[in-house]
């Protein structure tokens, strides 16, 4: 089996050109070109020597994946990938391009950390199914390295996040081991500031995070401060219940002084009530918080409905109450199931691959 070279530390790197008589420095020249100039072709790499090329086309490849299909949402802002992996599992990637005012056009990527996901929230469709596996880091990094090379001229992913299918800290160290690796400056050189995890709540993976000498930012998927509600609608709140969440919230931000942010998703009369928006006030006013107002992303498998704008506006007008600082965020990719899961679900067989025409076309 050949060797897969994208995902491998640099001291594994090295090991390998030295297992192919090379000098140690070999392995710097590959790393430039595979996270450099995203290079998965051996024979164009002119600058090593052509005996050493011809012995990495018979041991090595890099990469193990596949986008198998794409679709854009409307005016381009969003765009979702579909990966096949290796022995027929799929996941999804999917790269939003923000404006920033001080930063100007930034391209952020969500990626998946596992295939499926255990947590059975109710509103979610990538754990519709359960979890198959977890990802390894090569896989988390190989999903941004595809899509960096479909990119534009000098565009490059400024962002990542890692709230795509799947638990991040149900996989914690690949998870942690792709951070490391997204931010190498001999890699993908992405500060660790622009690198977010969000958890829907897996207390010791906040805790492990907060002892970690890595600036990563920490996303908690709250949805609701109200104990029972939560335990309906995400069930990890029955082993990790909220008073304990909070808890490590607060621990968190004592040792990394670091802002956290809280997803929050609004579903019409379930969680986006006033009522709602002091129960949440009062559980958070006093942190360095910033919550994430979101209108749900309809799943066929949820009955719940998306809150309109105006309640979310009042909802956000009642944390203000409580100085919780909030923002409604737009959301992106209603029109391409870019909803967690959602393509990875409705792409039931390979079959159906001649789709990613379809999906396009549409948009086009
Ligand atoms: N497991 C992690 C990361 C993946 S989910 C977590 O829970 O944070 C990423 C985000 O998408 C979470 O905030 C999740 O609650 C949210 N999400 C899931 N289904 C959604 C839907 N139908 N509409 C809007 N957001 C959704």
């Amino acid at each position: 089996m050949k060797k897969n070279l994208l995902g491998l530390s640099h001291e594994e790197l090295v090991e390998f050109v030295l297992e192919l008589g090379e000098k140690p420095f070999r392995a710097s020249q590959l790393e430039k070109w595979i996270y450099k100039k995203l290079e998965s072709d051996f024979s164009a790499m002119t600058d090593l020597g052509a005996g050493f090329r011809t012995a990495l086309e018979e041991k090595a490849q890099i990469g193990n994946m596949e986008i198998v299909k794409e679709k854009s949402g409307r005016g381009g802002l969003t765009r979702k990938y579909l990966f096949s992996l290796p022995g027929g599992d799929y996941i999804e990637s999917v790269l939003m391009r923000f404006f920033d005012p001080e930063e100007g056009d930034r391209l952020t990527l969500c990626l998946s950390t596992q295939v499926g996901c255990a947590m059975s929230c109710a509103f979610c469709a990538s754990g519709m199914n359960g979890l198959s596996r977890n990802l390894s880091s090569a896989e988390m990094v190989e999903q941004a390295w595809h899509i960096s090379r479909r990119l534009a001229g000098d565009e490059r992913i400024g962002n990542i996040v890692f709230m795509g299918i799947g638990e991040p800290f149900a996989n914690y160290n690949e998870t942690l081991a792709a951070c490391r690796i997204f931010q190498d400056p001999a890699r993908f050189g992405i500060g660790a500031r622009h690198i977010t995890i969000s958890t829907c709540g897996i207390v010791p993976g906040i805790k492990r995070l907060a002892g970690e000498n890595l600036q990563v930012r920490l996303a908690v998927s709250l949805h609701t401060a109200n104990e029972k509600l939560r335990k309906e609608l995400m069930p990890v709140s029955r082993s990790f219940p909220l008073d304990e969440l909070l808890e490590a919230c607060k621990y968190y931000q004592e040792k990394t002084g670091r802002r956290i942010t809280f997803e929050y998703i609004l579903i019409r009369e379930v969680n986006d009530n006033a009522a709602d928006a002091r129960e949440l006030g009062r559980a958070i006013s006093g942190m360095n918080a910033m919550v994430n107002l979101i209108p749900l992303n309809p799943v066929d498998e949820f009955a719940g409905k998306r809150s309109p704008l105006t309640r979310i506006k009042i909802f956000k007008e009642a944390l203000d109450e409580f100085g919780v600082k909030s923002v409604i965020r737009k959301e992106r990719g209603l029109n391409i199931d870019a909803a967690c899961g959602q393509l990875r679900k409705t792409h039931k067989s390979p079959d159906e691959m001649g789709d990613a025409g379809t999906g396009l076309n549409e948009i086009n």
